[in-house]
């Protein structure tokens, strides 16, 4: 199966990188794509750099040009849920647009008409995280997951994403990536490690746990990627 990993980050898809061996690359659309075959299957690997816009293309061109069959993400989030703490694994059950506003229309928040407020991940790749999480001992927390184009460092606005969308964790692609594969009719699953928690101190907290964090994760999808049947 071919099967996509992306990152927003370079740190993100690094330890991904350092796992698999050899691999090709190729440039493409502003982003190199990182080909190669790991545990029985074709891997496709890249990073988008931050955001809705960039996530959205680079999502896209693995389907469209690269042929990726499922697309997994690792990457780290700003955690909302008390229950997440720094290096802390979420799981997205499904995805929102907390900074999209329309709602001068009468639409609630995070609503593009002819598109609906959450995107639902896919429930056999979460099932098979759940199987993933048992056999190695930890524990990932299923959420929903707000996405904008924004880093979120206020623990005003942290709680209006919370309290508006029920989100348990924020970042700033998984909801532009879970459009671009529902409209392709390709399975997606979004993983994140929490590296701050949103509020006033999520700048240095960010930049002390990225690395650590995005390790987490990236050894969470790799063992889920050896588990995939072909
Ligand atoms: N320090 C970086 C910018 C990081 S932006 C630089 O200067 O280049 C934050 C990245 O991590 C995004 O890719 C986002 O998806 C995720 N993220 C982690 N914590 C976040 C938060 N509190 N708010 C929004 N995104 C967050």
């Amino acid at each position: 199966m071919k099967i996509a990993i992306m990152g927003a980050m370079r740190e993100e898809i690094e330890p991904i990188l350092e796992s698999v061996g050899s691999y090709t690359s190729s440039d493409h659309a502003g982003n190199t794509f990182y080909e190669c075959r790991y545990e029985g299957h074709d891997l496709i690997i890249a990073y988008s750099k931050i955001g809705k816009v960039f996530s959205a293309i680079t999502a896209s061109v693995m389907i469209e040009r690269f042929g990726a069959e499922k697309l997994l993400f690792s990457g780290v989030a700003g955690g909302i849920s008390k229950e997440l703490k720094i290096g802390d694994l979420v799981m997205a059950s499904a995805l929102c647009q907390h900074d999209v506003d329309i709602t001068a229309f009468g639409h609630p928040y995070g609503f593009i008409p002819e598109g609906s407020v959450m995107v639902d991940a896919d429930r056999s790749l979460i099932d098979l995280a759940k199987e993933v999480a048992r056999s190695m001992g930890v524990d990932v927390k299923e959420g929903i997951i707000a996405t904008g184009d924004q880093f979120v460092a206020s623990a005003e606005r942290k709680h209006w994403i919370e309290a508006t969308f029920k989100a348990d964790a924020l970042e700033m692609e998984g909801a532009s990536v879970a459009c671009v594969c529902a409209n392709f009719g390709v399975p997606f699953f979004i993983l994140r490690a929490i590296s701050d928690s949103a509020d006033g101190d999520a700048g240095m907290d960010f930049d002390t746990f990225l690395q650590s964090s995005a390790k987490v994760s990236a050894r969470f999808i790799l063992e889920m990627v050896k588990r995939l049947g072909n």
